[in-house]
């Protein structure tokens, strides 16, 4: 098929979509309001891990860690105690940290530059989209370019045309949810502090903003994140104008040099469309959903939003997915931005709460948490992103339904490796990695030498099966064979190799 899938809107989600539609040999037309990325700004810091792996398939993870800060130690105030202090795992050699904090424009940079550098890829900046209509076999998107009106044809559009989505309305979902009272003022500021590592900091309570909150996160070239709770009548144009804002930064800082490199004030807003597919659009990141940032799951789950219904979109076009595989996008993505918007909700509660009763329970956790280190783990200062499970898709070979049923959901928690989780990476004895050896398309990890191509399905559609043998001691453990999706997810854990060709079928949407 020579047709394009037509992507709105060229910010992390819609660069990394087109990608990973290259990687699978899809054109893309990607189309964007603005003349050119935007090099200011301050949003997005803080990656995850998994994440990097998204990234790294399509050849941009390792960039971006080497363009950022890895920081293994958070520690938590309130007042003038320190009651919590977690310390990351630092990773072995070529494997990627818990996260790293990269500016998003530093993101978006590395980005560009593979898609600058893909033939596939089709770039407009200038071009904003205006209208979208449908029909059986694709898409017609009007576009206002540098030339005036166009109108593009494509078999399919994602639309990651962020928060204030217009491919949203003009499909005609609504963005359900609610916007927060107080505002957030974000300080990017240039100063060198004596901590011993890069580390981040949340302060609650602290003298210098009573009542409130303030996070500390570094970046690359001594660049520093404070995020600033502020009430509804917060005044950033004032604040500067009189010189408050110095003030305000230096008691954070106290009397050291520092230079302010961005200053911008957010509301946050926890809002979804009831459904991220209308027949052949899929609405992938802010588009989609958008949530508080503490916990970093904005970014970082729009992007597996997108290389979930990258995949999906080049399987079908290219043959080897069949007929449910499209509509598997919302069933996998929906529920999981149900689970960020979820654990962001419970977070905005502890950091802004809603009435007198929240804010007694806050007071009496903070305060317990002075004397009772176990206390602490009921401080709520954001729970870090992580990734999904699909335990229940329709792609998925399911576990058992006692395995399914005590499946631990809370954050952070160690999930078992069941069908639906995302597969875990370990290091071979030559250090490399496991991730870095699937294939583009399905894996088979098995841990019996097979020396002949599986023919795992006589009427393979193009499955493009690659085996990978693993030690038998490793996270995964492969009786059989464990296969693992395009997107690194546990299609199935087989107990006999007899069933993986009816597990690929369904993994493919057949
Ligand atoms: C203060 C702050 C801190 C954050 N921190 C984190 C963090 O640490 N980690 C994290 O994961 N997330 C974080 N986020 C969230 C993150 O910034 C967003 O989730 C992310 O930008 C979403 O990317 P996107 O590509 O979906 O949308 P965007 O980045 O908004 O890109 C959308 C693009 O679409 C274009 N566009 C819009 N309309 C049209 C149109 N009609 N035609 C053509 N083009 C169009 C726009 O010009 C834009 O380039 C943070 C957000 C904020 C505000």
């Amino acid at each position: 098929m020579s047709e394009p899938v037509l992507v709105v809107g060229a910010g992390p989600v819609g660069m990394t979509g087109a990608l990973v539609l290259a990687r699978h040999g899809v054109p893309t037309v990607v189309v964007d309001a603005l003349p050119g990325r935007m090099l200011e700004g301050s949003r997005a810091i803080c990656v995850q891990r998994d994440v990097l792996d998204v990234l790294e398939r399509v050849g941009a993870g390792h960039d971006i860690v080497d363009l950022g800060v890895t920081w293994y130690s958070g520690r938590i105030f309130y007042r003038e105690h320190e009651v919590f202090t977690m310390t990351l795992p630092v990773p072995a050699p070529g494997h990627f940290p818990p996260f790293v904090n990269t500016p998003q424009n530093s993101i978006e940079g590395v980005l560009e530059r593979r898609v600058l550098a893909e033939p596939l890829i089709d770039l407009r900046y200038r071009t904003k989209a205006v209208d979208i209509s449908q029909d059986d076999t694709g898409v017609t998107l009007l576009v206002e370019g540098p030339d005036g009106p166009e109108s593009l044809r494509g078999s399919h559009c994602v639309a990651a045309d962020g928060n204030r989505s217009t491919i949203r309305k003009l499909v005609g979902l609504p963005f359900e949810g609610h916007s927060f009272g107080d505002k957030f003022l974000i300080t990017d500021i240039r100063a060198e502090f004596d901590f011993p590592v890069p580390e981040r900091r949340f302060y609650f309570d602290p003298d210098w903003n009573p009542g409130r909150q303030a996070l500390l996160h570094p970046q690359p070239d001594s660049v520093w994140r404070i995020d600033w709770q502020v009430g509804d009548e917060y005044d950033l144009a004032d604040e500067q104008a009189t010189g408050a804002l110095d003030k305000r930064i230096r008691t954070v800082i106290g009397d050291i040099d520092f230079e302010l490199v961005w200053a911008s004030l957010y509301r946050f807003h926890q809002r979804r469309v009831p459904t991220m597919q209308v027949d052949r659009v899929f609405l992938a990141g802010d588009s989609a959903h958008i949530m508080s940032p503490f916990g970093a799951r904005g970014m970082n789950s729009g992007l597996a939003d997108v290389e979930n219904i990258a995949w999906k979109i080049a399987a079908v076009r290219g043959g080897w997915g069949g007929p449910g595989l499209l509509d598997s996008y919302d069933l996998e993505r929906g529920p999981a931005t149900d689970e960020n918007l979820r654990v962001t909700k419970a977070t905005m509660r502890f950091l802004c709460p809603a009435d007198d009763d929240e804010w007694g329970r806050r007071r009496e956790v903070l305060e317990r948490s002075v004397t009772d280190p176990a206390a602490s783990a009921e401080i709520d200062s954001g729970k870090l992103s992580e990734p999904y499970w699909y335990l229940e898709s329709p792609l998925t070979t399911r576990a058992a339904p006692e395995v399914i049923a005590g499946f631990p959901t809370e954050p952070g928690v160690v999930r078992p490796v069941v069908a639906g989780v995302l597969c875990p990476d370990f290091a071979f004895p030559d250090g490399s990695r496991l991730r870095d050896r699937f294939g583009a398309r399905f894996t088979l990890l098995t841990s019996v030498e097979v020396g002949v191509p599986v023919v795992a399905d006589p009427a393979d559609p193009g499955y493009g099966l690659t085996v990978v043998v693993v030690p038998e001691q490793s996270v995964v453990d492969v009786s059989a064979g464990v296969l693992v999706r395009p997107d690194g997810f546990i299609a199935a854990v087989l107990s006999d190799l007899g069933e993986l060709g009816g597990a690929l079928r369904r993994a493919a949407g057949w």
